[in-house]
């Protein structure tokens, strides 16, 4: 028997008293893998054509997998591509949403959890998106300017990095880095990397995450607690082991019988496991922990002195207030001349984290003053508050999308000379600046799509 066959039957069996693991077996070695998408309501606002993931207002399943690559509306932030399992997560962060919240996603790149919540969010919550590794953190930082949003920083710090914000949040989600089970189906690489030893491993870093960022939650605040595992030690353990620590309780989530998640307690903790034989999708387990006592969040009695950005005073922000709309913000120069916005009520807060962590972005990217010229951040045509009626626009076809996102210069001659905002089938794309034989395109290199685009291969989801 060949050792990954081992690994896979000896995964299966250790949950056979919660599932049948001989059904969890034959689904993993012979089907297919499901693909699932979750829209951007902020881009696209139809209904798509596509069997829906129940569990998601904007999700759906897809006949068969594209090259995302080559969909102009992949790189515009109009859906991201996200396993159906994880769309669960709108099922609990949904009745909190009722009022303007603060969340916090420790382990967010490259950006699933945290782009959904950021779109059930009301105005006036806040997001702080947190990736230890700084290559992914950067890759998060992209995904979430391309979703639009005004409310999100994202940061590149260890989880115990945020002591200084103890009792400040009202939801903090630990998707936690794993063993991986629940991705045998999808990456077989993850079968060979599996043992017993590694999974004790996660368990541990699990748990120390938990501990870490426990006192950022506010009293009465949950900590949504999720794996892509099957194991218990993993979920269950690091769970009842952790509420036996803290005096917090799990709570119960509702959902509908033919849903088929399974629900599975032990000593306190209430696990819900997504298996890929009863629900169309990968493995992932996912748990709520109510926080029932703890500090309230007591804001700095000092303005915070944050050394590496500098907050524009109103009086001198007349230049870029025309550049988004109906959003109450302030602006700020980061690097020299670049000038980003953030919601005017989370000014001390901006300032708070700036000096604390390391802020990979935060708020909406506006413009790079050269100077007299104010060129448009490429990051501001994917937000939805960019006020698009200060630019001509010009809708482009699938093909000259992708040769902007390629980052190659275009030919625009019926326009008149200076900066033109791209859309494609309506959606904002980002900026050219057309200077009479060809128009230079800023888009960034890093974020540019690096492989040939055939003609014959591209499409687009609309
Ligand atoms: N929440 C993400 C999403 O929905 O797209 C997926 C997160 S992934 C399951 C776990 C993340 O934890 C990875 O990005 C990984 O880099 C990060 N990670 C790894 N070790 C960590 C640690 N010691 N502390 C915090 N995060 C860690």
């Amino acid at each position: 028997m060949k050792s990954s066959e081992a690994t896979l039957l000896h995964v299966c069996k250790a949950v056979n008293h919660i599932t049948d693991s001989e059904a969890l077996h034959s689904v993993i070695t012979n089907s297919e893998i499901p693909v699932s998408i979750r829209v951007n309501p902020n881009k696209i606002q139809q209904t798509l054509p596509y069997e829906k993931v129940q569990w998601c207002s904007h999700g759906y399943y897809l006949p068969k997998r594209p090259i995302f690559t080559l969909d102009p509306l992949f790189h515009a932030g109009a859906y991201y591509v996200q396993e159906a399992a994880s769309m669960f997560l709108e099922q609990i962060v949904a009745p909190y949403t009722y009022k303007p919240v603060k969340v916090f996603d420790v382990c967010a790149a490259p950006g699933g959890k945290s782009t959904h919540v950021i779109s059930l969010l009301q105005r006036g919550s806040l997001l702080v998106a947190n990736e230890v590794i700084r290559s992914r953190a950067h890759i998060l930082s992209e995904n979430i300017i391309k979703w639009g949003k005004s409310n999100c920083v994202v940061t590149n710090n260890d989880p115990k990095d945020f002591d200084f914000l103890s009792g400040f949040f009202d939801i903090v989600i630990v998707d936690a880095p794993c063993s991986g089970e629940g991705m045998f189906r999808k990456d077989v690489s993850t079968i060979q990397e599996w043992s017993p030893s590694h999974v004790d491993l996660c368990s541990k870093r699990q748990t120390r995450i938990l501990h870490d960022v426990w006192n950022t939650l506010a009293p009465g605040g949950i900590l949504i607690y999720s794996t892509c595992t099957f194991n218990e030690i993993e979920n269950e353990d690091v769970v009842s082991d952790f509420i036996a620590q803290t005096g917090a309780t799990c709570k119960q989530i509702s959902f509908f019988q033919d849903w088929n998640i399974t629900e599975h307690e032990k000593k306190g903790a209430v696990c819900y496991r997504f298996f890929p034989h009863k629900t169309k999708g990968e493995g992932f387990t996912i748990s709520v922990i109510c926080k029932h006592n703890g500090t309230e969040f007591e804001p700095p009695k000092r303005t915070p002195q944050a050394k590496n950005i500098t907050i524009i005073p109103e009086k001198n922000r007349l230049h870029f207030s025309n550049l988004i709309q109906n959003y109450q913000s302030i602006v700020y120069e980061r690097q020299k001349g670049i000038i980003w916005s953030f919601a005017k009520d989370y000014r001390k807060f901006l300032l708070d984290i700036y000096m604390h962590c390391n802020v990979i972005h935060a708020g909406i990217p506006l413009v790079h003053i050269q100077g007299h010229k104010l060129n448009p951040l490429p990051g501001l045509a994917f937000a939805n508050s960019f006020n698009s009626t200060i630019l001509p626009k010009l809708e482009v076809d699938l093909y000259t999308a992708l040769r902007y996102f390629k980052k190659e210069s275009l030919e625009i001659s019926h326009m008149s000379k200076g900066w033109i905002q791209l859309t494609y089938k309506g959606v904002s794309i980002g900026f050219v600046k057309n200077i009479g034989n060809r128009a230079n395109n800023p888009y960034p290199q890093e974020w540019s799509i690096k492989m040939n685009v055939h003609q014959n291969q591209m499409w687009s989801i609309l």
